[in-house]
């Protein structure tokens, strides 16, 4: 199986529903050994290295959308595991 880059949905109106995960540090945020890693829409930075929607979605347990606010002040949707074609 080959790497995957996944761009987040780039997001312009957040809802109280939303949780946001923001970036402090540089990205990438979280590193792993997955297949899978994810990047920011606007920069293009890696949000993750190695770590699947399905981990970050298992990890924060969101009841509405994951959002990942990146550094460049663009705001990504982590799309749900289920729709991420894995
Ligand atoms: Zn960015």
């Amino acid at each position: 199986m080959m790497p995957v880059k996944i761009y987040l949905n780039r997001v312009d109106g957040l809802s109280p529903r939303d949780m946001i995960v923001a970036a402090e540090v540089s990205p990438p945020m979280f590193e792993g050994m997955e297949e899978e890693s994810l990047a920011c829409p606007k920069c293009q930075a890696d949000v993750t290295n190695g770590v699947s929607v399905s981990t970050l979605h298992a990890l924060f347990q969101p009841s509405g959308r994951l959002i990942f606010h990146c550094s460049c002040g663009a705001h990504g949707e982590i799309p749900p595991p289920s729709t991420a074609g894995a």
